[in-house]
C-alpha cells in the first residue's frame, strides 16, 4: 500500500498554473516531528511513513509514490504593492489525497528547495519557523480555528544561513487547498481569460460544489469566500489572533489560516498590536484585520469581472461592478455578525438580544481591558469564574494596573443584568453557564515566551520542551492546574520588545 493515495487533480486540471520541480536533496534527514492524530485522519498508510523512510518523504529525498510534485504560480498584493509573479519559492505540492470522510487534502513540502518562482530566496526554512508553523496551527486547530495543519518536520542536517546559520528543516503541510486571492490575481495579470476560467470552475467544484455549473457562480463564488473569510477573521479576533502578513497571496479561498510566518497571539489588548519587524505601519496591526479581509476580497472580485461582463459592454460592466460591490460591502455585515455571536458565547450568553445593545456591553469591556493594559485572554476566561460568584481571581489579574475599579465594578453590574435577562430567556445554573463559557474562552494560547524558548531549545537539538508545550496547545479549554505554567503572559516589557519575522 502506498503512503498516500494521491489523486491529483491541481497536476492533471490546471495546466499553466505550476511549475513540475523536484525537491533539493538534504544530506542527514531526520525526523522531528509527525502529527499520528493527522496521518490518521487523513487515512495515510502509516507503515511507510515510520523510521528512516518516514524521514527520508518528509525531507523531500524519496519521493511518496504517487506524488507529482511542482511549484504553484501565483501573484499577490504584499504590503499593498502588487507582485505580478510570486508563487512556490520554497514549497511543493506533492498531491492530493481524499481523506476517509471524502475531504480533499493538499500535501505540500516547505522548505524544499529552489524553483523556479525563488527569485533572490535559497528555498529553504529553518528548525524554528518550520516548528513554530506546528505550534501555531496545531494551538488554532485546537481552538476550533480553520487552518492547514503540519503533518511533520524533518531536520534536513543542513545549514540555512539567516543572521546567523540555524540548523534546516523541511514542514509537511496538509491544506484543503493552497488556492489564493493570489493564484486568481497571477491569471488576471497574464491577461490569460481562458485559464482563470479554468481555475474559477476548479476552485468551485473544490470548495463549492453546490455552485458549480450554475449561472452567476462568479458573484455567488465571490460571496461565499467572503463569507468564509468573514467566519475565520471573526475567530481570529475572538482569540487575539494577528496574523502579520496578511497580504492576498496568504488569503485562503477555503476559509482556512494559512501561512504561520509572523503571527502571534496579544497579550495585553490593545488593538495596534503589532509583532512583525517589517510592518512598521501597522497596515497588519489587531485591529486591521478585518478592513484588509475586504480590501483583500475587492481584490479577487476585479479578477472575476471579466469573467462576467465584456469590457466593452459599459452597461454589463456597471451591473457587474454593482454586484461585486454589494458582496464586498456585506462583509463587514457578514463579520460583525460572526464576531457579535463569538462574543456573546464568550460573554455566557445564549440567547439573542438587541444587537446593538450587546455590541455596547463588548465594546465597554474592551475599553476597560485597553484601558488598564489587561490580559485579553485571561480577562475573558475569568469572566466564567465571575459567573460562578468568584470574581476574585478577574480582580487579582487587573491587579496593579487597577486604576478604575468603579469602572470594572459598573461594567460587572450591567454584565449580571444582561445575564439575568439571558437566564430569564434560557435558564442554566451558574455552574454550567461558567463550564459554557471555560468551552469557548481558551485558557491556553500559545505564548510568545514560551514559543520562542520551546523553538531555542529545539533548535539548539532539546525537543522536550515543543512537545510540552504542544501538548498544552492542544487543549486550551481544559481547566487542568498542571497547564497553569502554559496560562501565565509574559512579562510586559518582554512582550513590548517581542518581534516576529517573515519567511525566516
Ligand atoms: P511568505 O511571506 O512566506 O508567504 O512568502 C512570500 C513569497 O516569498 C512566496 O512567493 C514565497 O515562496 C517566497 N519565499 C519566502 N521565503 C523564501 C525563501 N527562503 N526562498 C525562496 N522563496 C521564498
Ligand atoms: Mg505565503
Amino acid at each position: 500500500m502506498p503512503a498516500f493515495a494521491f489523486d491529483n487533480t491541481y497536476a492533471r486540471e490546471l495546466p499553466g498554473l505550476y511549475t513540475a520541480w523536484q525537491p533539493a536533496r538534504v544530506p542527514a534527514p531526520q525526523l522531528l516531528y509527525f502529527n499520528a492524530a493527522l496521518a490518521a485522519e487523513l487515512g495515510l498508510e502509516l507503515a511507510a511513513l515510520q523510521g528512516e523512510a518516514g524521514a527520508a518523504v518528509f525531507a523531500g529525498n524519496v519521493l511518496p509514490e504517487g506524488a507529482e510534485p511542482l511549484a504553484q504560480a501565483y501573484a499577490g498584493h504584499q504590503f499593498g504593492g502588487f507582485s505580478p509573479r510570486l508563487g512556490d519559492g520554497r514549497a511543493l505540492l506533492l498531491g492530493e489525497v481524499v481523506d476517509p470522510r471524502g475531504q480533499r487534502r493538499d500535501i505540500a513540502l516547505k522548505g524544499s528547495g529552489r524553483t523556479p518562482y525563488s527569485r533572490g530566496g535559497d528555498g529553504k526554512a529553518a528548525v524554528g519557523p518550520m516548528l513554530r508553523e506546528v505550534l501555531i496551527g496545531e494551538a488554532m486547530h485546537a481552538l476550533g480555528i480553520p487552518t492547514t495543519r503540519a503533518l511533520a518536520v524533518a531536520a534536513t542536517g543542513e545549514r540555512v544561513l539567516r543572521e546567523r546559520p540555524w540548523p534546516g528543516a523541511v514542514l509537511t503541510r496538509a491544506a484543503a487547498s493552497h488556492l489564493r486571492v493570489g493564484t486568481f490575481q497571477f491569471f488576471l495579470a497574464e491577461g490569460e481569460l481562458v485559464k482563470l476560467r479554468q481555475l474559477l470552475d476548479y476552485a468551485i467544484a473544490r470548495h463549492d460544489p453546490a455552485l458549480a455549473g450554475t449561472p452567476g457562480r462568479e458573484m455567488a463564488f465571490l460571496r461565499a469566500v467572503a463569507q468564509r473569510q468573514a467566519q475565520l477573521i471573526a475567530q481570529w479576533m475572538n482569540v487575539g489572533f494577528i496574523h502579520g502578513v496578511m497580504n492576498t497571496d496568504n488569503m485562503t479561498i477555503s476559509g482556512e489560516t494559512i501561512d504561520y510566518g509572523p503571527c502571534a497571539f496579544m497579550e495585553a489588548y490593545s488593538p495596534d498590536t503589532v509583532f512583525s519587524s517589517i510592518d512598521h505601519g501597522g497596515r497588519y496591526a489587531y485591529g486591521n484585520q478585518p478592513g484588509i479581509a475586504r480590501w483583500n476580497l475587492a481584490r479577487l472580485a476585479e479578477t472575476l469581472l471579466p469573467l462576467v461582463a465584456d469590457e466593452n459592454d459599459e452597461a454589463a460592466v456597471q451591473r457587474v461592478v454593482a454586484e461585486a460591490t454589494a458582496v464586498i460591502d456585506g462583509f463587514p455585515v457578514w463579520y460583525a455578525q460572526a464576531l457579535l455571536q463569538g462574543q456573546r458565547a464568550k460573554l455566557g450568553l445564549l440567547a439573542t438580544a438587541d444587537d446593538e445593545e450587546d455590541g455596547r456591553l463588548v465594546d465597554a469591556w474592551l475599553a476597560l481591558l485597553q484601558n488598564q493594559a489587561v490580559d485579553f485572554t485571561l480577562a475573558w476566561r475569568l469572566l466564567a469564574d465571575v459567573a460562578e460568584g468568584q470574581p476574585e481571581p478577574l480582580f487579582a489579574l487587573f491587579g496593579d494596573l487597577f486604576r478604575d475599579r468603579a469602572a470594572l465594578d459598573a461594567w460587572l453590574q450591567q454584565w449580571q443584568a444582561r445575564l439575568a435577562q439571558d437566564n430569564a430567556a434560557s435558564p442554566l445554573p451558574p455552574a454550567e453557564r461558567a463550564a459554557a463559557m471555560r468551552r469557548v474562552n481558551p485558557w491556553v494560547i500559545p505564548r510568545n515566551h514560551q514559543v520562542e524558548a520551546a523553538l531555542a531549545a529545539a533548535t539548539d537539538g532539546d525537543m522536550a520542551p515543543f512537545h510540552t508545550l504542544l501538548a498544552a496547545l492542544q487543549r486550551p479549554f481544559d481547566s487542568d492546574p498542571a497547564l497553569a505554567p502554559y496560562a501565565v503572559p509574559a512579562p510586559p516589557a518582554e512582550t513590548a520588545a517581542y518581534q516576529t519575522f517573515c519567511g525566516t
